[in-house]
């Protein structure tokens, strides 16, 4: 039974955003261009979940229209002309007009060759079932659901499931994907589309680095990695990053509770640094050099991970004065110390990493570099050491006031210039 989704569509997306909608849709057909929103703004639209980024796809030149659209709307609009998309914005929301498209594969992992194409083409070339339906947008047929692969029934029933058997081999980057869609909407693989992705596991090594590392950040950027984590494991492709990453209670753990810690512009480096904590030094490199990180500022966060890991297992579990922990911890960074907070064995040592996170890494002292000049302390490296002493006199207590810590700048110069004194 076809049932239409005009209704649907007034109803989810603001009264600006469906105004831009029709008018996209006025100007198509005066231009005798078919036109659709798809893939996930329909998904999310049946679905009844909110979604910002809207698609639309045209049979005709999609710049040239979204061109003379914005022209219309007296709207401003940014052109990707080497990807041949243009994006207006209502609001908070996005809207990205591209030309449909067909798209074959020359091997497994290569990049599509395409060209453009009609409307079924260019659903042939989507993911999933759900990600490949389309609503015509044109009037007289506004809120037409194009449904060629059954999508509604499998959003109906939450199912993933591609659209053809060579779906993973033509690009792999899908199966990590797969798993992406399963755990944020709560579906799960389909029976024969599960067996297809074990069949194409190996397909993944030929993915190159960059669209690997695309794929794990989009994992870390939903609400829920430790999820993701879980099921990659399963299926035996986390093991396809890594032959040594391995889901486990810990990974669980730590994964779970790294929301709490990390706002969402950093989650996504704390997730990376979770990732590799378990692995060796060895194996790190390798994992750096597949995802293609081994020169960057992710690398770099993972690699301090993995250090700051091996210092802190050689300290055992004893006490330490805070100021030795400031010293301990100030050359790394926050992502390689929450995910070590987030992993350690020994309370102490985790109240420890917490406690520089949370507070001594903000500690500063009162005087600063130009006080101590107007004491009469000369200009040069003698001023950084007497900083450096007062501020760990601040961090384990000993000194709180302004008063105090010129009385303590003092007695650290004097006892500095005394002769007696080896420094
Ligand atoms: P999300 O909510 O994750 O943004 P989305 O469906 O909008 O979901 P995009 O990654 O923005 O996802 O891609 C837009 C659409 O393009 C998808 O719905 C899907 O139909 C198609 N698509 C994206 N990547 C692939 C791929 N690797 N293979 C096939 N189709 C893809």
């Amino acid at each position: 039974m076809s049932q239409n989704y005009s209704k649907l569509i007034k109803q989810a997306f603001p009264e600006p955003v469906v105004q831009l909608v029709m008018q996209a849709g006025n100007l198509a057909r005066s231009m005798s261009y078919g036109i659709y929103l798809v893939g996930g703004a329909v998904r999310d639209l049946l679905l009844e979940r909110k979604n910002e980024d809207i698609d639309i796809m045209i049979e005709g030149d999609a710049i040239g229209f979204a061109e003379l659209l914005a022209q219309t709307l007296k709207t401003g609009i940014t052109s990707y002309k080497k990807f041949g998309t243009a994006t207006l914005k209502a609001g908070s929301y996005e809207i990205d007009f591209a030309t449909c498209r067909s798209e074959t594969y020359s091997r497994p992992g290569a990049l599509p060759s395409v060209k453009p194409g009609d409307i079924t083409a260019d659903l042939f070339r989507r993911d999933f079932t759900i990600n490949a339906l389309a609503l015509c947008i044109a009037p007289g047929k506004f809120g037409e659901l194009i449904d060629l692969y059954n999508g509604r029934q499998d959003i109906e029933n939450k199912l993933i499931r591609v659209l053809h058997s060579e779906s993973f081999t033509d690009d792999a980057t899908r199966i990590m994907r797969a798993i992406r869609y399963e755990q944020r909407l709560d579906f799960e693989i389909e029976t024969k589309t599960a067996k297809l992705l074990t069949r194409d596991l190996d397909m993944l090594d030929r993915i190159s680095g960059d669209r690997l590392r695309k794929e794990v950040s989009l994992w870390f950027g939903e609400p829920e990695p430790a999820r993701i984590i879980h099921r990659a494991d399963q299926l035996a492709v986390l093991q396809k990053l890594h032959r040594h990453l391995h889901w486990n209670y810990d990974v669980n753990e730590a994964f779970s509770s790294a929301g709490n810690h990390a706002k969402p512009a950093s989650a996504v480096q704390l997730y990376y640094c979770l990732l590799v904590y378990n692995l060796k030094q060895s194996e790190l490199d390798e994992l750096l050099r597949r995802l293609n990180i081994h020169r960057g500022k992710l690398g770099d966060l993972c690699r301090q991970t993995i250090n700051l890991k091996t210092r802190l297992g050689l300290m055992g579990d004893r006490e330490i004065k805070r100021a030795d922990i400031y010293s301990l911890l100030k050359d790394f960074s926050p992502p390689a110390i929450r995910a070590n907070a987030l992993y350690h064995t020994s309370r102490r040592m985790r109240a420890y990493l917490d406690l520089y996170l949370d507070k001594l890494r903000f500690t500063k002292t009162l005087l600063n570099g130009r006080d101590l000049v107007k004491m009469g302390i000369p200009e040069g490296r003698l001023i950084g050491a007497v900083l450096q002493d007062l501020l760990a006199a601040k961090l384990n207590g000993e000194v709180k006031t302004r008063l105090g810590e010129e009385r303590l700048a003092r007695s650290i110069i004097s006892r500095l210039s005394d002769p007696g004194m080896d420094h």
